[in-house]
């Protein structure tokens, strides 16, 4: 079972949230989520998202800005954990 990146994750919260993620994918994300608090945060914050709008933020809303910053960040927790 190969295990998801951080970015992989960035890209299918939504489907995660929504719970459309084939079941095997599902289980290597919540694996993924098991040992990474980055992502834990991250998903943490699409569903507050999702809260406060109503709505899921679809990829055009997170803009290249925001997806790289996420992604820069999660390699700062990486390189720390
Ligand atoms: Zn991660």
């Amino acid at each position: 079972m190969s295990e998801l990146s951080c970015q992989e994750i960035v890209e299918l919260v939504t489907d995660y949230i929504e719970d459309t993620m084939p079941h095997e994918e599902r289980r290597r994300f919540e694996h993924h989520l098991s040992y990474c608090p980055g992502c834990v945060t991250y998903v943490e914050q699409i569903r507050e998202t999702i809260r406060a709008t109503g709505e899921l933020p679809r990829e055009e809303t997170l803009s290249p800005a925001m997806r790289e910053g996420l992604i820069a960040q999660f390699r700062l927790w990486q390189r720390d954990g």
